[in-house]
C-alpha cells in the first residue's frame, strides 16, 4: 500500500552539470531544473529538434547492459542510474532534467559529483505528500544466479551480497541510513573488457579517471571506501528503484544488476494497484 510520509521536494535553483558521456566520449551538458509536485523525474533531449522529453519510470527502461537506458518513441537517454541515485539520496522527488546529448555524463563513475551539484541548488519542500510504497508481503525476482527480494520493513534498508572474481571476492553491505557515505563508490570494470569495448567503439569516455579498473591476476587498485564495488552496486540499485518511488522495505540482493533491479521496479509498480485494493478490503 501507499503511505504518506513527509513532503515532496524539488530544487530551489537550477543547477548545471558538465561532463563526458561514457560511450560517446563527447562532452555533455545537463541543466537540472525545479519541477512541480507529482512530476517525478522528466528527462528532455535538448540536442534534438522539438526537444522531446520522457518521464522516468520502470517501463521506459529499454536497455540494462552495463547501465540503464530510458527510451520511448521520441526520446532515448542513457546512463541515468547514477544521476537518479544522487537525486534519491538528496531526497528530491521532482526534477526537469535537460540533457544536451544521448547519455548522462559519467563524471568520475560515482554519484558524488552529481550529488554535490544538486546540493548547491538547495532543496525546496513542496505542498504535496511524499508517497512511499510500504511492502506488506515479500516480492521476489531472479535471473540466473542473481536474486532480489524485498521483505516487509518499516524503513528502507538494503543488504547486498556481491561475489566477484579475484581480487574483488565476497563483499557485503547492509545499510539503512547515511546513504551519502556510498556516493563516492565508482563503477568498476576489467582492463581486458575495457579494451574490448573500445575496439567496438564503446566506452570511449571510459578510463581510469571514471571507473575502478581491475586487471585479472593483479592486486585491486586503491579503494575510496571499504568494499567499493558492492557499495557501487547499492548505488545502482538506489538509482534503478528511484524510477518507481520511495519504498519502505528491506531489499536483499545477491549479485543483482540493472536488469534484475528493473524487473523488481516493474513488479512493484504492477503490484501497486493490487496492494491498494487489499488495503481497502482490509479497511472494510
Ligand atoms: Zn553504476
Amino acid at each position: 500500500m501507499l503511505v504518506s510520509r513527509g513532503q515532496q521536494s524539488t530544487l530551489l535553483n537550477r543547477v548545471k552539470i558538465e561532463g563526458r558521456g561514457l560511450h560517446t566520449g563527447a562532452p555533455v551538458a545537463v541543466t537540472v531544473n525545479p519541477a512541480p509536485p507529482d512530476s517525478g523525474f522528466v528527462f528532455s533531449r535538448t540536442d534534438l529538434p522539438g526537444k522531446p522529453s520522457l518521464k522516468a519510470c520502470p517501463e521506459r527502461v529499454s536497455e540494462t547492459s552495463r547501465s540503464t537506458t530510458l527510451e520511448d518513441a521520441n526520446c532515448r537517454i542513457g546512463t541515468v542510474e547514477h544521476f537518479l541515485a544522487a537525486a534519491a539520496v538528496a531526497e528530491l522527488d521532482n526534477l526537469y532534467i535537460e540533457v544536451q546529448g544521448p547519455e548522462m555524463p559519467i563524471m568520475d563513475g560515482s554519484s558524488q559529483p552529481i550529488f554535490s551539484e544538486l546540493e548547491k541548488g538547495g532543496r525546496k519542500k513542496q505542498e504535496a505528500p511524499r508517497l512511499w510504497r510500504k511492502i506488506e508481503e515479500p516480492v521476489f525476482v531472479r535471473e540466473g544466479f542473481a536474486s532480489l527480494v524485498v521483505l516487509p520493513e518499516e524503513r528502507f534498508r538494503v543488504t547486498f551480497v556481491f561475489i566477484g572474481p579475484p581480487p574483488i571476492g565476497h563483499q557485503v553491505v547492509d545499510r539503512e541510513r547515511d546513504w551519502e557515505e556510498l556516493l563516492p563508490a565508482r563503477t568498476f570494470g576489467w582492463l581486458e573488457e575495457a579494451r574490448e569495448l573500445r575496439e567496438k567503439g564503446l566506452a570511449r569516455g571510459g578510463g581510469e579517471d571514471c571507473a575502478l579498473i581491475f586487471s585479472s591476476g593483479e592486486a585491486a587498485p586503491p579503494y575510496r571506501l571499504p568494499d567499493e564495488p558492492v557499495s557501487h552496486k547499492v548505488l545502482d540499485l538506489l538509482g534503478d528503484l528511484a524510477l518507481y518511488r520511495p519504498i519502505l522495505g528491506h531489499f536483499i540482493a545477491v549479485r543483482s544488476g540493472h536488469s534484475l533491479n528493473n524487473k523488481m521496479a516493474r513488479k512493484l509498480k504492477e503490484g501497486e494497484a493490487g496492494s491498494n485494493a487489499r488495503k481497502m478490503f482490509a479497511d472494510n
